[in-house]
C-alpha cells in the first residue's frame, strides 16, 4: 500500500478503530477535531467509543464480514484494545493500512513472547525484564528456581488491571496457583522491591521518526491505575534518560508504527527493569490531553494517517486521578449516588473526562481528571482535594 498521507477533509477521510471503549472514544475526539470521520468496530451498542463516532460495525471482532464493513468504511485501521485478534489486524492489512501491525501487538498479547523480546533488547537497552520462568506444566513447577520466590504468577495472556495475577510465596503455593489457572499457560515473575513505577510514551511514524513523552509516574491501588504524575517526583535525570533511551530503542527495534506504552519498575536500589508494553495509547498517558501539546490520541491519529508527528512537549504540570466506578457509591456501602462534579470542577486546574459508560460497577474506568498547574505540588494539592470530595 503506496506510503502517502490521509488528509483530513476529504471524502476519503475516515479512521477506522479496532474496540470501542474509552480509548476508542478519546481517539476518536482527537480524530475529529482534526476533520476525520471515524469508524468503530465493536460488538457492543452503545459503547463509548459508538456514541461519539460516525460509523459503527456492531460485529464480533472476528467477524469476516465486519471486518469487511469496517475496510470499506476506511482503509487506514488501528487498535485501541491489546487483546485484538492478531489474525483480524492482519486480514484488515490485506485491504489497506494497519497500525500497529498484527505481529507487534502479537508480542504485547504474550507475557512470555514479550519477556523474551525485552530480554533480546536488552544487550542495546542494558534494560531487562524481571527474572521470570515459563509455567505451562507441573514439570515447570518443578524446575522453577529457588531464587524466583517470593513471587507472582501471571497468566500470559488476557491479563490486565492486575486480573490473572496471584502472589505465591513458595512452591507450593505455586502449585496451588498454577492448579487454580486451569491449564492456562503462565509465567512466574520474582517479586522485586519496587521504589516506584514509572511508564513511557512513545510514538513512530511509518517513516521511522520517533518521538518520547516525558516520564510519567503511576502509583496502582489493587493493581488498577489511581494516580499519575508528571513530571515524576522521584525519577533522577540518568534514570529518566535510560528509560526513554530503551523506549525508543523498543520502539524502533519492534519496526512499530503508532503510539507504544512501556510500563518500567525503579527499583530499591535504583535500577530499572522493564514489566510490559501496550501498543496502544495508554491510561497513563491520558494527562498529554491537557498538558502536552499534542495528545497521545492525536500521536495515535497523525501515525494512522501517516501525518509527521505532533510535538511531545509538555506546557504544564499534570497530575491525573483516574474515577473509577466505586466514587458512584457512598463509601463502604452499596448505595449509589452521583458524584459531586459540580464541587470537583471548581478546583483549580481540573480537566474532567468521563467515558459515557451507562454503568457504574466498582474498579470499571468510568473516566478521569486531570489536574494542571504552574508546578506539580499545586496540581497534587487539588488532586488530594478531588479525594477528599470523592470520598
Ligand atoms: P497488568 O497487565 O495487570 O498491568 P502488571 O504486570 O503490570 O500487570 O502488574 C500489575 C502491577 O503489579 C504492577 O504495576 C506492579 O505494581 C505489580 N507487579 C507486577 N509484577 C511485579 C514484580 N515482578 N515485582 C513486584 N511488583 C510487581
Ligand atoms: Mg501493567
Amino acid at each position: 500500500h503506496p506510503r502517502q498521507p490521509l488528509q483530513p477533509n476529504t471524502p476519503q477521510s475516515c479512521l477506522g478503530i479496532m474496540g470501542g471503549g474509552q480509548l476508542g472514544r478519546m481517539f476518536a475526539h482527537a480524530a475529529q477535531s482534526l476533520g476525520y470521520r471515524v469508524a468503530v468496530l465493536e460488538p457492543e451498542a452503545g459503547c463509548p467509543a459508538a456514541q461519539v463516532a460516525e460509523h459503527h460495525v456492531g460485529t464480533g471482532y472476528e467477524d469476516p464480514d465486519g471486518l469487511a464493513a469496517l475496510s470499506a468504511l476506511s482503509r487506514h485501521v488501528t487498535t485501541e484494545f491489546e487483546n485484538v485478534p492478531a489474525d483480524s489486524l492482519k486480514a484488515l492489512a490485506m485491504r489497506g493500512f494497519v497500525a500497529p501491525a498484527g505481529d507487534c501487538v502479537s508480542i504485547a498479547q504474550d507475557r512470555l513472547v514479550e519477556k523474551h523480546f525485552f530480554t533480546r533488547c536488552g544487550a542495546q537497552t542494558g534494560v531487562y525484564p524481571a527474572p521470570h520462568w515459563g509455567i505451562a506444566d507441573q514439570k515447570d513447577v518443578a524446575s522453577a528456581s529457588e531464587t524466583l520466590f517470593p513471587g507472582i504468577l501471571k497468566t500470559v495472556r488476557m491479563g490486565y488491571d492486575g486480573k490473572g495475577q496471584v502472589r505465591v510465596r513458595d512452591r507450593e503455593e505455586l502449585a496451588a496457583a498454577f492448579a487454580a489457572m486451569r491449564g492456562q499457560v503462565c509465567v512466574l515473575e520474582k517479586m522485586l522491591p519496587l521504589a516506584y513505577e514509572v511508564s513511557v510514551l512513545t510514538a513512530r511514524g511509518v517513516d521511522g521518526a520517533a518521538e518520547v513523552y516525558p516520564i510519567a509516574e503511576n502509583v496502582h491501588r489493587d493493581g488498577i491505575l489511581f494516580t499519575t504524575l508528571v513530571p515524576s517526583p522521584h525519577v533522577s535525570p540518568d534514570v529518566a534518560e535510560k528509560a526513554q533511551k530503551a523506549a525508543l530503542d523498543i520502539i524502533g527495534e519492534l519496526g512499530y508504527v503508532g503510539v507504544l506504552c512501556i510500563e518500567f519498575f525503579v527499583l530499591q536500589d535504583g535500577s530499572l527493569v522493564v514489566n510490559e508494553m501496550a501498543p496502544r495509547p495508554h491510561n497513563s498517558g491520558h494527562y498529554t490531553i491537557d498538558a502536552c501539546v499534542t495528545s497521545q490520541f492525536e500521536q495515535q491519529v497523525r501515525t494512522l494517517a501517516q501525518l509527521p508527528l505532533g510535538d511531545v512537549r509538555q506546557h504544564s504540570p499534570a497530575a491525573m486521578l483516574n474515577l473509577l466506578g466505586d466514587v458512584w457509591f457512598e463509601p463502604d456501602s452499596e448505595i449509589a449516588r452521583e458524584p459531586a462534579w459540580d464541587k470537583v470542577l471548581a478546583l483549580p486546574g481540573a480537566n474532567l473526562h468521563l467515558y459515557g459508560k451507562a454503568e457504574a460497577r466498582r474498579a470499571r474506568k468510568m473516566g478521569h481528571i486531570t489536574f494542571v498547574a504552574a508546578t506539580l505540588a499545586e496540581a497534587q494539592l487539588a488532586l488530594a482535594q478531588a479525594c477528599d470530595i470523592l470520598g
